[in-house]
């Protein structure tokens, strides 16, 4: 029985590293924002945010699968998922990196391109911060809220995980440089936010706003599999070359895939 019961539990946690050895970079978790209830951004077009990143992830998942990486979805199907509890999926999966796929909106229907955040409690400008305060929304937190009113979100911050700082960085910057390879024009870099999802992983995390759903082209692109499919593909290759990254910075031998 004793066999059987650990079996079982290995099923659910992962094995730690043994103490003093880190294991190589492996476990990827992919989330996909909103679902069910809470659908994010619309297109004028009626296609959905929930159902357009969560098409992306799966693509990610798959392709992530066959580089013999393991991966863990916040969310599989059209389910509505709590913030706090995507960040515990991530820290209970004992992740390596978590990534947070998500389509953008903006009042001005000119605005378009792909961006990436990591998390800070200070937005890198207005424009962010209105990100993250409409990402966040899933918490039911007003959309004005900032940290300065908000005590609720400082007490979050106080969570955002300094080790991780550097590395998720690396990661943004690897992730949008690939991006902004499938269309530099519509790259508009890596930016910081107080986004909640990210605030409390305890592993590296980038939010990737993969489009605007408010402005007609972005959409039009995000409605074709072909698209979508290139937007997996660069952000395969953005995890793969963070994995070798990480683990050379960790002093790990590169795991042979
Ligand atoms: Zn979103």
């Amino acid at each position: 029985m004793a066999v059987a019961v650990a079996a079982a539990a290995a099923s659910i946690a992962p094995a730690a590293p043994e103490p003093g050895k880190q294991a190589p970079f492996r476990r990827v978790v992919i989330d996909a924002g909103h679902g069910g209830k809470d659908e994010g951004a619309t297109a004028a077009s009626g296609l959905l945010e929930k159902e357009l990143v969560l098409d992306v992830s799966k693509r990610l998942a798959g392709l992530l699968k066959k580089q013999k990486l393991q991966v863990v979805l916040t969310r599989e199907s059209d389910e509505f998922v709590p913030l706090e509890v995507r960040t515990s999926r991530a820290n209970d999966a004992r992740g390596d990196l978590f990534i947070s796929i998500h389509a953008n909106a903006a009042t001005s229907r000119r605005a378009r391109g792909i961006e990436t955040y990591f998390v800070s409690l200070e937005a890198s400008d207005a424009a962010s911060r209105r990100v993250a305060d409409r990402e966040n929304e899933a918490l039911g937190r007003s959309a004005a809220a900032s940290p300065a009113v908000d005590p609720f979100l400082a007490l979050l911050g106080d969570m955002i995980s300094t080790d991780h700082m550097v590395d998720s960085n690396t990661f943004a910057k690897l992730a949008q440089a690939e991006l902004a390879d499938l269309d530099a024009a519509s790259s508009r870099g890596v930016k910081q936010a107080p986004f909640v999802v990210l605030m409390g992983v305890q592993m590296p995390a980038a939010l990737i706003e993969i489009g605007f759903l408010s402005n007609r082209d972005d959409a039009q692109s995000l409605a074709r599999r072909e698209h979508r499919q290139r937007i997996a593909e660069a952000l395969e290759r953005a995890v793969v070359a963070f994995g070798k990254r990480y683990d050379a910075r960790r002093g790990i031998a590169a795991v042979s895939r």
